[in-house]
């Protein structure tokens, strides 16, 4: 039997630490090259020294314990706490579905981040998405967490103002917008109800309001289908997220441009419409009247260079309906 003496670096404090243990994680990206220093931390045995039996074999790699601390860490694989979204839903969630179980036993369970009427929904405004439930506050109303979970973010961010974000065991993030104070610091563990700041008005704000997100994998759902605000409580404990729901539902963007694009085309189709005749996602369908002089131009490019691309010569005859690639 070979026993392993693991010797903890003063770094790995960070681990009872959760706190420390998150700007630790930033630390280690901005401070990677200080070979010196850290190789001075872990030649200091003075600290901790544990003698494990039999715990690792010589083979298995130590895990991170910096970064399994974190809520929902084996679906996120990574925490951030400067940028609001980082996540990519469509990179990470490779399933057809799956069941979001919102609050176990045990746990906080589920609390109104503040009891107010809806000023506005989950969808599509006039030029842009809105991913969030807007809640009448007044500033100075006290914002609480909806769930049990930990503060991954808490700072001014564009569009939002000041802003919260939290990362709940459940798998969902839970987004809180437009505060007047932040009373949180990432890192920082809440049980569902602790107070992490003060409703306000700043960011992209007309009048104090909250905008409650709720995310998976950085894909933002209406809360409406969590939440009955009437009541105040969940409507189910066990949410089904079906990948077909997002395509259909939830992408907000992606919905807009294929609504865009069926717009384009029923206009194009009828006397008089306008077409912009400008390719959508990187393909051009051929039109009636239109030329290779005229695609090229519509679309900032040349004629040489869409036939290069387009395997055609200049003087190809163009059929209706032909795809070209831009
Ligand atoms: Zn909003």
């Amino acid at each position: 039997m070979k026993k392993l003496v693991i010797i903890l670096s003063i770094t790995c404090i960070a681990f009872f630490n959760v706190s420390a243990a998150s700007s630790a994680y930033h630390d280690d990206k901005t401070k990677r090259g200080d070979d010196k220093k850290s190789k001075a931390k872990r030649d200091d045995t003075t600290k901790f020294v544990i003698n494990t039996e039999n715990i690792f074999d010589e083979e298995e790699e130590i895990p991170d314990t910096n970064q399994i601390l974190f809520p929902s860490h084996d679906l996120y694989a990574s925490w951030d706490t400067l940028m609001a979204h980082p996540y990519h839903f469509y990179e990470s969630f490779k399933m057809d579905s799956v069941v979001i179980q919102l609050v176990n036993e045990g746990d906080g369970g589920f609390v109104m981040p503040f009891k107010g009427g809806l000023t506005s929904v989950f969808g599509w405004r006039k030029y842009r998405p809105h991913y969030g439930t807007d809640i009448d506050v007044e500033t100075g109303d006290q914002i609480v967490s909806a769930f049990d979970g930990m503060v991954r973010l808490a700072k001014y961010c564009q569009g939002y103002g000041n802003c919260v974000i939290v990362r709940h065991n459940n798998g969902l993030e839970t987004v809180y917008a437009h505060l007047s104070k932040l009373l949180v610091e990432p890192g920082q563990k809440l049980t569902a109800g602790d107070l992490l700041g003060l409703g306000g008005n700043t960011g992209r704000s007309r009048g104090s309001h909250l905008h409650l997100e709720f995310r998976y994998l950085g894909q933002a759902l209406d809360t409406e289908d969590f939440i009955d605000y009437e009541k105040g409580e969940l409507k189910t404990n066990n949410f089904t997220l079906r990948k077909i729901d997002v395509e259909n539902k939830y992408d907000l963007r992606a919905l807009h441009s294929r609504h865009k694009k069926d717009i384009g085309y029923a206009r194009a189709g009828s006397k008089g419409g306008k077409y912009s005749g400008v390719a959508k996602g990187g393909i051009y369908r051929v039109r009636s009247g239109d030329s290779l002089g005229k695609i090229a131009k519509r679309n900032h490019t040349t004629v040489k260079a869409l036939c290069k691309k387009n395997k055609i010569k200049e003087n190809t005859i163009l059929r209706l309906g032909q795809k070209l690639k831009i």
